[in-house]
């Protein structure tokens, strides 16, 4: 699909932070539009559905997969969760801006299918503190943390097939790095010369 907007993907194993740091992005720029997954894992804490996620039953999940409706998903943790196709076509085809809170297998999906897509891993400081987040979320059951856990080393792998990476030490450091880098590719000259024709026209560079 042809598209004039970014596409930021960013992957992290779970407690690094990264849904913190993308709500917080998305609170001072409007530019950006979240994509809503699917998921068939149940709903957490103060999750609401529609929200963080659509929670849906396998027998859904299987459907909208079927159908086509997903441009990726994949099992992460033992459930499966999917980027749906139609939740983000809409932004794209109106030229925004997407970001995309997806683990790593489906981020190399969305490399496939959008060579322009920007990706952005976000590593934890330590193992330690990764392990330390996780208890102190308090969301999930220890055998859940556990298996979470066991999963963030090879996630980490990972980070090298990333264009960006952020290391979530502290906070407002790591909102400072992702903002950087959404800011960076809207300087991209096809991003300029699109946002600013009159400029570049007035200029005689269109
Ligand atoms: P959680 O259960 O903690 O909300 O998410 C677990 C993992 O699934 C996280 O790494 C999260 O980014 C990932 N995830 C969430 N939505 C999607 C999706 O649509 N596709 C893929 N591939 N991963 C997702």
């Amino acid at each position: 699909m042809a598209y004039s907007g970014n596409l930021f993907v960013v992957s992290a194993p779970s407690g690094a932070g990264k849904s913190s740091l993308v709500k917080a992005l998305m609170e001072v720029d409007a530019r950006v539009r979240p994509s809503i997954s699917h998921t068939t894992r149940a709903p957490r804490g103060q999750e609401i559905e529609g929200r963080e996620y659509f929670f849906v039953s396998d027998a859904a999940f299987d459907a909208l997969a079927a159908a086509d409706g997903f441009l990726e998903w994949a099992q992460v943790h033992g459930n499966r969760y999917g980027t749906s196709r139609a939740g983000i076509e809409a932004h794209m085809a109106a030229g925004h801006d997407v970001v995309l809170e997806i683990d790593w297998q489906g981020a190399l999906q969305i490399r496939q299918r959008f060579a322009g897509a920007i990706l952005i891993f976000v590593l934890p400081p330590s193992l330690d503190e990764l392990r330390a987040r996780l208890l102190r979320r308090g969301e999930d059951a220890p055998e859940t943390i556990a298996l979470r856990l066991q999963n963030a080393e090879r996630e980490l792998a990972q980070a090298e097939r990333f264009d960006y990476v952020i290391i979530n030490a502290v906070f407002e450091c790591a909102l400072f790095d992702l903002k950087a880098i959404v800011h960076a590719q809207r300087l991209r000259y096809a991003a300029q010369r699109r946002e600013r024709a009159e400029t570049f026209g007035a200029l005689g560079i269109a």
